[in-house]
């Protein structure tokens, strides 16, 4: 059955939706007064309600992932070709979409040799800590069974990736948590934890004393966003990645890179990390690797942590012992090669680091008219304003403003993001902005051009 619906079936769908759904980051209260917002249709950047109306989506399905837009019916058309072939098959056999979308992934990888398949980004960072683990249990002795992870990073929704959640009000309240998990500072040099010339050199050897106060023979691997996302869209200062790979070789310690977000194109180059000349040993992805068109993931290695899991004449018979029921099925990689397909034979590489320039030039001179804008920051179409009270002090903007420019945007049919609800205060601040790839500068103007709109109502 396919789903076609006339309008006045549409009444039904919203009633059901709000008395049976139940919404993600969602207070429901606020449905008890008012209809939830339920999309029906999609085509590029452009989203069309229950009630027919047009929304310009600014933030790529919410939460950064539908990097190629709405509507692409070859994405459908390959999907649909292979389940009627093969749909699934689980555990130790493989399958043609997943044998020819990791090769092609790894092709721009360089450096980077296996692919393992997953559903989501939560579940590719637990079984990149489930590997650190299984690696110090066979290699050390048990040791370096520590991860590390960043202050404002987030890696997931479980109880494994919350354990390395840099943002408390994401965490709290689902504790306790698994040991060796361990917090370093970030690096937003905009809110400086240290007045000194060289930011991102001084920010990265906060991690060095982390690891020396924990001692380097038990921390296995460090686990960051290459451009912090919900954490306030962070880009790290210069020098930053440089010494971070530094001491993570001194200390022989894994690095790896979260690349859910920036993953498959959204900064410009095919992964964020490659903004910045740095070699991970393990890197996870998810949402735009096939851009919401199917449901995967990917935890993809160096050849020398895949090595690790192979036999040795001290304990014999060796693997990683984990399976992803899901990661059995087609529909994910098979997504994900046309996905790839269209970002190359599109442009859409270029395309992002040309609009993100025309973004960041729009922000900044809406900051030279706004002085609630405190800070512009981000890489390609991945852009984000922090908003403050009052630029000398850097005090975050109440969150009910932020959240009153976001909802303006929305009455304008503009649909943008802001950084994480904080019960902390500080996070909430920070207006977001991720387009599909596939934005032109139309596009991009009418996006900044609703904030310019919404910022003038504020009476700041
Ligand atoms: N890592 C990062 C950087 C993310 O932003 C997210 C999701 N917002 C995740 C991991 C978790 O991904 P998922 O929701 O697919 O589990």
């Amino acid at each position: 059955m396919s789903i076609n619906l006339k309008q006045n079936d549409l009444s039904h769908v919203v009633a059901a939706d709000r008395h049976h759904v139940w919404h993600h980051l969602s207070q429901h209260k606020h449905y008890e007064t008012a209809d939830p917002r339920v999309f029906v249709e999609g085509r590029g950047l452009k989203l069309w309600d229950a009630n027919g109306r047009e929304y310009l989506d600014g933030v790529s399905g919410g939460v950064w992932t539908v990097n190629v837009g709405y509507g692409r019916e070859s994405i459908a058309n390959a999907v649909r070709d292979q389940l009627v072939k093969l749909n699934y098959y689980a555990g130790a056999a493989g399958n043609v979409p997943g044998a020819l979308f990791a090769a092609k992934l790894i092709e721009k990888m360089p450096g980077l040799t296996r692919v393992y398949y997953s559903n989501s980004g939560s579940e590719a960072n637990e079984k990149a800590y489930k590997m650190v683990r299984q690696i110090a249990a066979r290699h050390h002795g048990g040791r370096k069974w520590k991860v590390l992870y960043r202050e404002r990073d987030y890696h997931g929704t479980t109880i494994g990736t919350l354990a390395t959640s840099g943002q408390p009000q994401r965490a709290d309240q689902y504790g306790p948590y698994p040991d060796g998990f361990v917090m370093v500072p970030h690096c937003l040099e905009y809110r400086k934890q240290w007045d000194v010339e060289n930011y991102g050199e001084r920010a990265a050897n906060a991690i060095e004393e982390v690891i020396l106060r924990e001692g380097p023979d038990t921390v296995g691997a460090i686990v960051l966003e290459p451009v912090t996302a919900g954490g306030g869209v962070i880009t790290p200062p210069e020098g930053y990645w440089q010494r971070v790979q530094e001491i993570c070789r001194k200390y022989d310690i894994l690095l790896h890179i979260d690349e859910v977000v920036c993953g498959l194109g959204r900064t410009g180059t095919w992964f964020g990390y490659q903004q910045y000349d740095i070699q991970p040993d393990i890197v996870t992805m998810a949402k735009g690797v096939a851009s919401g068109y199917a449901a995967i993931s990917c935890t993809v290695t160096t050849e020398r942590v895949f090595d690790m899991f192979k036999d040795t004449p001290q304990d014999g018979m060796s693997y990683f012992r984990d399976i992803s029921t899901f990661g059995g099925c087609t529909a994910g990689p098979v997504a994900a090669l046309e996905n790839m397909r269209i970002i190359e034979d599109e442009g859409l590489l270029e395309n992002t680091a040309m609009m993100g320039e025309r973004t960041f030039a729009n922000l900044r001179a809406l900051m030279e008219k706004h002085k609630v804008i405190g800070d512009v920051r981000g890489k390609g179409l991945f852009c984000g304003a922090e908003l403050v009270a009052d630029r000398t002090t850097k005090e975050p903007l109440e969150e009910k403003l932020v959240q009153a420019v976001v909802a303006d945007c929305l009455a304008q049919g503009v649909i943008i993001g802001a950084t994480n609800r904080s019960l902390h205060g500080g996070l909430n601040n920070t207006l977001c902005l991720s387009p599909a790839l596939v934005a032109t500068s139309e596009d991009i103007d009418q996006i900044t051009g609703a904030i310019d709109t919404a910022l003038a109502k504020l009476s700041v």
